[in-house]
């Protein structure tokens, strides 16, 4: 079975986790502070603050911005559940925008539509690995006294006009689960450039206690104080080391899913009933996930059997996402129906996630190619 995403570790690596598991430190330890520093100076940032996952780093920005009853957060509808859920965490309402057709990023004139004097924030998901249209996003709320937040959990590696994502927004979500650009087993970051984002969460992934075990025996002393409700959403060094580790082969990773997704342009360029995402010129896209649209009307399959069949093939294909308004949660606590983000759902119809990760050879590229290309002639 070739996975649609996997984890490539090597030696190097597990040597690293070694290392770490002789050491004083499992938690709480030097590695933490070494992996922050490595992930901001990778992505252009002053802060960087991990987390014990994507979920848990996107709850620490919904936490950082205040978010609270009666507050609104714009999320694009195509995106994985946890992007609103980190709002709901918070007890704020997440308002679902939809997204661009060709490229599935969220669509910028649908977000103006929905701001209200209750808008905090919006968050821009770099779906499947493609920066959004951060200048537009960024005017708009910048006209509107809001927060723009990049949930880059598809895109560590990628590029804007230039500027590395993670340096393009008030605060950016990255996450190293195993199918991500680089792993920690779990983990997630948040970049920023502002220190009073950076403290609060700090705060906050530590049960809401503002100083850490380390600077209490700095200063001699037992005493602490919990100053607002937090969570242990701390990463440990067995994972930073890791991450570390992983760090270095990030520009490989990133180069090996730019060629697979080049040789699957090709391959299917001269398919009617297939459409790779489009990619704007701006970005350097980071290809988390490769994505195609199918016209499975005119192929006279339906996706269900395009799945199965594949599957049994030994191809890995997937769906992402599902949209997210119309989870039954979603339906029953936020009264959310179809109708409500008509592109997102049409195109949900048709879109197909096909295997792409740095351990892929071009052979297996070629076997989901053949797949593919028999299932839609
Ligand atoms: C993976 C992912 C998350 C959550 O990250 P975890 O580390 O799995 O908690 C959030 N948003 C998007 C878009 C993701 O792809």
């Amino acid at each position: 079975m070739i996975p649609y995403g996997r984890q490539s570790i090597d030696e190097e690596d597990i040597q690293a986790v070694v290392e770490v598991l002789r050491s004083n430190w499992l938690t709480t330890g030097p590695k933490v502070g070494e992996f922050e520093a490595r992930v901001s100076e990778l992505v252009e940032a002053e802060h960087a603050v991990a987390f014990s996952s994507g979920t848990a780093a996107l709850h620490g920005v919904m936490f950082a911005l205040d978010i609270g009853v009666g507050d609104e957060v714009i999320v694009p509808a195509m995106t994985f559940a946890a992007t609103a859920n980190a709002v709901v965490y918070q007890r704020g309402t997440p308002v679902f925008a939809d997204v661009l057709g060709d490229t599935l990023l969220i669509d910028p004139a649908a977000v103006e539509t929905l701001i209200t004097p209750r808008t905090k924030a919006i968050v821009a998901v770099d779906y499947a690995g493609q920066p959004c249209e951060y200048e537009r996003m960024r005017d708009i709320a910048q006209r509107h006294g809001v927060r723009l937040i990049a949930d880059a959990c598809h895109a560590l590696g990628a590029k804007y006009r230039g500027k590395m994502v993670g340096s393009v927004a008030d605060m950016t979500v990255f996450s190293f689960h195993p199918v991500k650009h680089i792993t920690t087993g779990e983990g997630g970051m948040v970049t920023t450039g502002d220190m009073a984002f950076e403290k609060r969460m700090r705060v906050f992934r530590n049960h809401g206690i503002p100083c850490d075990h380390l600077e209490r025996r700095a200063k001699g002393s037992w005493y602490y104080e919990m100053v607002e409700l937090g969570y242990n959403y701390r990463i440990t060094d067995i994972q930073c080391a890791l991450g570390i580790s992983q760090l270095k082969k990030l520009q490989g990773f990133v180069n090996r899913r730019r060629e697979i997704a080049s040789i699957y342009d090709k391959a299917f360029e001269g398919l009617s009933n297939i459409t790779p995402l489009a990619v704007r010129d701006e970005v350097r896209h980071a290809y988390h996930l490769y994505v195609v649209r199918i016209d499975f009307q005119s192929i006279g399959c339906d996706r269900a059997r395009f799945f199965e069949e594949s599957v049994a093939k030994g191809i890995g294909v997937n769906v992402h996402y599902i949209p997210v308004h119309l989870h039954p949660f979603y339906r029953r606590c936020f009264g959310t129906s179809p109708g409500l983000c008509p592109v997102a759902e049409k195109v949900y119809e048709q879109i197909v996630t096909l295997p792409i990760h740095p351990g892929m050879s071009n052979g297996d590229v070629d076997t989901v190619i053949g797949v593919v290309t028999e299932a839609v002639e």
